[in-house]
């Protein structure tokens, strides 16, 4: 599977920042994390921070997969409102879920500020109504998220026009929300990890999987065996070829973005991260040297060379779209890309182990839009599953919620 195509930013301006050797040699550990992505970093990060000798796999190069492609806004706000969420599973659980995005954020900037340089800013967010029909909707969301202590607020069209210089019937504006470069934080978290004694390697694909009650004993592709107590798969979208049956649909989505625009012409737009309530949504955010990083246009294609020939026209189409909001912004596509990535059916990750791979394997399916604050999330809540601790999201995160979701 090609997780991206056209020329992903964060890649393409950092370039491949460190070459981890490949393994080759029969070896062991406490912990195998399949995957060096977004998602393998930080949970590798925070098993090697408490104590757990951690061996990461990664068959590309770190970073490499659908994280290098990553838009990576940083949201508590889930792509399926809390009223729907509270609809499938109660209004208990929808908060625990808001709540624990919203914890992710703070948990990724102290990640972030120990980490050096890698683009993380505390960002607004913007959630307009796409047309009138959308606003009682998103007005409903709003009362519940405030009920429950969210820091949001109203604006209607008049507000909206005077601050931010677009037409839209009302929105949500929220004050908790932040952008980073995922790419270079992985890589930061994986010198992390090896300064602390764990060992990433690259070019190393995880080929067999079998569990025992000791352990697991992992097949490479080059024919070596490593021997862990626990497994992760934080494979990303390709961990759902390990599973019997599909839990998510894998999507498309498109971005691009400019060079660096006079912070006059983005104005309040360069600390405020925009989307719509319309499906798929066209959302936009700013990097920190002023570029204005543009997404959406998400379509079923699965078949990589025919994402390949779309991201051109796609990037096109969301230029028109911008530029009809904002008639005076005048953008060009500098880089523009597409990727891979996957929804659930609740717009819920998965994390904990699947019945078919038995009790030491689990799987760190961080699917969604806001998919780097459930990574955060899936972390420690696959850090207490893996010490024998609780975790108040352990249940509703699981593949049992499968069962509940029919
Ligand atoms: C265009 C786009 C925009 C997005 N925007 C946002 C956003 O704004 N905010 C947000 O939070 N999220 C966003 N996402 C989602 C976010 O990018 C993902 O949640 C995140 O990148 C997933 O990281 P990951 O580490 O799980 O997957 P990946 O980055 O794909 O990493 C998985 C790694 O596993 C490796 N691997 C797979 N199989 C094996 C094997 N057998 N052996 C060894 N290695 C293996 C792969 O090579 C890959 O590098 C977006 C995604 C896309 C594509």
């Amino acid at each position: 599977m090609d997780l991206k195509s056209g020329y992903p930013f964060w890649a393409v301006r950092n370039g491949l920042l460190t070459a981890f050797p490949q393994l080759s040699h029969d070896h062991q550990s406490d912990v195998v994390v399949v995957g060096g992505g977004i998602t393998g970093a930080l949970i590798a990060d925070e098993l090697s921070r408490h104590g757990h000798h951690v061996v990461v796999l990664e068959r590309r190069d770190v970073g490499w997969g659908s994280s290098a492609a990553s838009t990576a806004l940083l949201q508590y706000e889930i792509d399926t409102h809390m009223t729907d969420l509270t609809k499938r599973y109660g209004e208990a659980e929808a908060v625990l879920a808001y709540r624990a995005c919203a914890d992710a954020i703070g948990e990724l900037e102290t990640l972030a500020a120990g980490m050096g340089y890698v683009d993380f800013e505390r960002q607004q967010s913007l959630y307009y109504a796409s047309n009138d029909e959308h606003v009682a909707e998103l007005k409903e969301e709003l009362a519940l998220r405030q009920k429950h202590g969210f820091d949001a607020e109203w604006l209607d069209h008049e507000a909206i026009s005077a601050q931010y210089g677009f037409k839209a019937p009302g929105a949500i504006l929220t004050h908790l929300a932040a952008s980073i470069d995922p790419y270079r934080m992985a890589y930061q978290l994986f010198a992390k990890v090896v300064e602390r004694g764990g060992e990433v390697y690259d070019r190393t694909k995880m080929e067999a999987m079998t569990s025992d009650e000791q352990g697991v004993t992992l097949t490479l592709a080059n024919g070596a065996t490593l021997r862990c107590q626990y497994v992760v798969m934080a494979a990303g979208y390709e961990s759902q070829a390990w599973l019997p049956n599909p839990v998510a649909s894998n999507r498309s989505s498109y971005a691009f973005i400019t060079d660096p625009l006079p912070s006059d012409t983005l104005g309040k737009l360069r600390h405020t991260m925009v989307w719509e309530s319309a499906r798929p949504y066209l959302y936009m955010r700013t990097t920190c040297d002023g570029r204005l990083l543009v997404g959406g246009d998400d379509d079923d294609e699965d078949i990589p060379s025919r994402r390949d020939a779309r991201v051109e026209e796609k990037a096109r189409g969301l230029t028109r779209k911008v530029e009809e909001l904002w008639p005076t912004l005048d953008i060009n596509p500098t880089f523009s890309w597409g990727g891979t990535f996957a929804e659930t059916d609740d717009g819920l990750p998965f994390f904990g182990p699947h019945e078919t791979h038995g009790p030491r394997i689990h799987f760190a399916m961080a699917y969604g839009g806001n998919g780097i604050s459930y990574s955060m999330i899936g972390a420690k809540l696959l850090r207490a599953l893996i010490e024998g601790k609780e975790h108040p999201l352990a249940e509703l995160f699981s593949f049992q919620r499968l069962a509940r979701m029919t």
